[in-house]
């Protein structure tokens, strides 16, 4: 069998990545993420534009002391400025000055934007076009030129297209990438353009789409299937507007659909994992119908496909999920049927000892649950633990006893906050009251739960909330209404999702609450410290020594029921996700 055909993958996520309205990153962030690309085995990592601002210019100082094993590093910036030579252009000579391998620079090809936004004669271009690339030749390794607007210049004035792509490639680039930079042109339209850029040159062409028309992955792989060899776009298609090509699926659907070699075989699985790096030090929340790699992406939920997955996985699966680093899941609904909790006892582990009884306790306690407005569709921790306890199985950690939630707003202008006190039962058997001040009831809730928990179980402290989602159940009964609150939890190594329902926001919340801390607890198989830590108030101790117990699903769920009625305002703010300082102000996109 002949080798698979090699196609250049060139990351533009530090670059173009970085104009999206909601993605900033820091120095040490961009440093990581090239890291990592590096690892995935990405040839081409854009690092900024070193004229744009000063942060740029520090990643490509710090770059060169990271050892990249692969991936080579490349500076980006615009053609000259019209009227000087590019010996003279500042932004040209910082290029240089980035001491990169590769130099990548954005032209006009478009007849219209020559016009219209540089004002210069069609011919003059042309040269600005060969003065830069020849310059840039000199003094860099490798050069590539961005033909901005390539797809729209040909669509229009398809020869004076071409002459712009001639005037470069005569002045000695190493490889011209077609840019759709508007994002409107569609696949068949990304060919017939491709054909003709082939057809007058020898030098080898890349291709970079943005994705207004949602179709950058498709006119990308058009562009590949007629002969380009390079890909610029993306991880998780991060970009202006609609954003970039998503590299994520282009990796993926050209090496796994057609053959193609993108990186490494062996890499292909650190898909999943990058996306969730980029996501994370961009503080963007996932999508989790991303193709190959969102949660959704190999997620079961309709009892027939269940079966169906169980006999053949390909009955419903385009690939196997761990190809990419994804996992198959299975969520619980009430179309659930015994084929559902059967593969959720198994994922977990419990297949050996359950009876047909014990399935039909399960079902009968979901379906219960489900009749008064649970959802385990993003809940897949409180699903655990209420199989666990339902089955008698959960470990003891702690034990609730009581809350206490104070709200206070002093002066009209200032903003109001929120006091918790905590008392648990705590593995030792004793009682501990813990109280925390937070902007709101629920954050004040977690802060107290964690101090009394973290002396015994200091893990708990590397936990983290990252959404916090409250849905109203009952709509019509106003500020009575049932609420369903839906929490998602990292540790830095895994997320997980917890449940609550109640009339009472805070309730809901607090069962959420308590869910995500038994779940990380019970993963750890945490055992308590001997040795509680000081600043621990024992005041409610007096001697009560019994062993702590969990309350089983059935008590702890009819809590809630208990609560109906009791319809203290809600408080829906979402939680403060962490801030990163501004963004740099983009100055030109291709
Ligand atoms: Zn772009």
């Amino acid at each position: 069998m002949a080798p698979a055909t090699k196609i250049q993958v060139y990351d533009t996520t530090l670059r173009d990545g970085c104009q999206s309205e909601d993605v900033s990153l820091t120095l040490e962030d961009k440093l990581e993420i090239a890291r990592r690309l590096d690892d995935l085995g990405v040839d081409y990592i854009e690092g900024g534009w070193p004229g744009s601002n000063e942060r740029d210019a520090a990643f490509f100082t710090h770059i060169k002391r990271a050892k990249l094993r692969h991936a080579r590093i490349a500076a980006f910036g615009a053609t000259r400025r019209a009227g000087i030579k590019a010996s003279a252009d500042r932004n040209l000579m910082l290029i240089v000055r980035a001491d990169t391998p590769v130099a990548c620079v954005v032209g006009k090809t478009w007849d219209m934007h020559v016009r219209e936004a540089l004002r210069i004669p069609l011919e003059e271009n042309l040269e600005v076009l060969h003065d830069t690339i020849a310059y840039l030749k000199k003094h860099v390794d490798e050069v590539i030129f961005d033909a901005e607007h390539f797809f729209d210049g040909y669509h229009f004035s398809p020869d004076y297209a071409l002459s712009c792509l001639k005037s470069v490639e005569d002045a000695g680039a190493d490889l011209i990438c077609l840019c759709d930079t508007n994002g409107g042109r569609l696949p068949h339209e990304v060919e017939v353009a491709i054909q003709a850029a082939r057809q007058g040159l020898h030098v080898p062409l890349g291709i970079h789409c943005h994705n207004d028309s949602e179709v950058a992955v498709a006119n990308t792989i058009a562009a590949v299937r007629n002969g380009a060899v390079q890909i610029q776009g993306t991880i998780n298609g991060f970009g202006e507007r609609c954003g970039n090509a998503n590299l994520v699926s282009i990796i993926a659907n050209l090496q796994l659909k057609l053959g193609y070699s993108c990186v490494p075989a062996d890499r292909l699985k650190m898909l999943q994992e990058t996306s969730m790096l980029v996501y994370e030090l961009a503080n963007v929340a996932p999508n989790p119908r991303q193709a190959y790699v969102g949660r959704s992406a190999f997620t079961h939920k309709a009892g027939l496909h269940v079966s169906g997955i169980q006999r053949n996985v390909k009955t419903y699966e385009h690939i196997d999920p761990a190809t990419v680093g994804n996992d198959r899941r299975v969520v619980l609904s009430e179309l659930s049927g015994r084929a559902n909790i059967l593969y959720k006892t198994r994922e977990f582990g419990l297949d050996t000892d359950l009876n047909r009884q014990q399935v039909e306790t399960l079902l009968d306690e979901l379906k219960r649950l489900e009749g008064i407005g649970y959802t385990f569709d993003g809940a897949d921790a409180s699903f655990e633990l209420l199989m666990l306890r339902t089955l008698g199985l959960a470990t003891d950690h702690f034990n609730f006893v009581s809350f206490r939630v104070f709200d206070d707003k002093w002066h009209e202008d200032q903003a109001p906050f929120s006091e918790a006190v905590v008392v648990l039962e705590d593995p030792n058997g004793k009682r501990t009251r813990t109280s925390a001040i937070g902007n709101g009831p629920v954050n004040a809730l977690d802060s107290a739960l964690r101090h009394a928990l973290t002396p015994f179980y200091p893990n708990v402290a590397r936990m983290q909330l990252v959404d916090y989602k409250v849905r109203v159940l009952d709509n019509g009964a106003g500020t009575g209404a049932r609420v369903r609150v839906l929490i998602e939890s990292t540790d830095g190594s895994r997320r997980w999702g917890t449940v609550g329902v109640s009339a009472n926001v805070v309730e809901a919340s607090w069962q959420a609450l308590l869910d995500s801390v038994e779940f990380k607890l019970h993963k750890d198989q945490a055992k308590p410290r001997k040795l509680p830590a000081t600043g621990t108030d024992y005041s409610g101790a007096k001697g009560v020594v019994k062993k702590p117990r969990v309350l089983n699903a059935t008590e702890l769920h009819s809590r809630i029921s208990k609560n109906a009625g009791n319809g203290s305002a809600p408080d829906v703010r979402r939680p403060k996700l962490r801030r990163r300082p501004g963004s740099p102000a983009g100055m030109r996109s291709e």
